[in-house]
């Protein structure tokens, strides 16, 4: 049976995420920026966590660990070992690059993705992949501990996953996202179709995540990098100059590199 993935919005607009495995009655949450969404969904479905599994330590991300291990003791607290003891709890298990997380019949496969912090990951769970404030559905996350090459070497990587692969992401920034992407690319139909069709959903307060990494290579401009059109668009000549020509119009600041 598939590991079911319930999508829970916390806070303003942030996603986590909960993973449960029913056969081996193993459950995950990934980035619980609050534990009330969580909690509520436990009780619901009569689940207890055995792991929470954290991106990196921001504390959007972060802040519900406190009350979810008051309430799930046994629940195993992973991160990066370089994010690890920026957090408000101590964390049970420090992950880095390749490990891979037992999950009943089933693993989680780590990526370790350094740039918006030291120790940001990306989990691997079957075809789906939680992506946190690295990469955004048609966005990027900000370089807050790293340089454009780090990041070009973190995009380069995800491109090469199966294009079925599921983004999860840590927030719901697809609409705006797609405004940025499709000033930066006026002429790509998939951008101006796909922020249409987000205005509609994001009217209707339906989630524009998760999207397949398909529609992200598409309409996300930071996989897009090589993409010619795009270059002549921003007036660059190589990958590295486009990262950051797209990163001042998302951010309206210079990396740096
Ligand atoms: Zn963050
Ligand atoms: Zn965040």
């Amino acid at each position: 049976m598939p590991i079911k993935i319930i999508q829970l919005k916390t806070l303003q607009d942030n996603y986590a995420y909960l993973l449960v495995e029913k056969s081996s009655k193993q459950v995950a949450v990934i980035d619980p920026g609050s534990a009330k969404p969580v909690l509520k969904t436990l009780a619901a479905e009569n689940l207890t966590l055995t792991h929470i599994l954290l991106t990196h330590h921001h504390y959007d991300h972060s802040g519900g660990i406190g009350e979810l291990k008051k309430h799930c003791p046994k629940a195993e607290v992973v991160i990066h070992k370089d994010d690890a003891d920026r957090l408000p709890v101590t964390a049970d298990r420090r992950i880095q690059e390749g490990e891979i997380i037992d999950f009943g019949p089933t693993s989680i496969q780590v990526l370790h993705l350094p740039c918006h912090t030291r120790g940001h990951v990306a989990f691997l769970v079957e075809k789906s992949l939680f992506t946190g404030d690295t990469l955004f559905t048609a966005g990027c996350g900000k370089f807050f501990e790293g340089t454009a090459t780090e990041m070009h070497k973190n995009l380069k990587r995800l491109k090469t996953l199966p294009e079925a692969t599921k983004i999860y992401c840590g927030h719901e920034y697809t609409e705006e996202n797609l405004k940025h992407a499709h000033q930066a690319d006026p002429t790509n139909l998939t951008i101006s179709e796909r922020l249409q069709k987000a205005r509609r959903r994001q009217a209707e307060g339906n989630p524009l995540v998760p999207a397949t990494l398909a529609l992200e290579l598409a309409s996300n401009p930071f996989l897009r990098l090589d993409d010619v059109t795009l270059q002549q668009q921003l007036k660059t000549t190589n990958e590295l100059d486009t990262l950051i020509a797209l990163y001042r119009i998302y951010y309206r600041e210079t990396p740096s590199f």
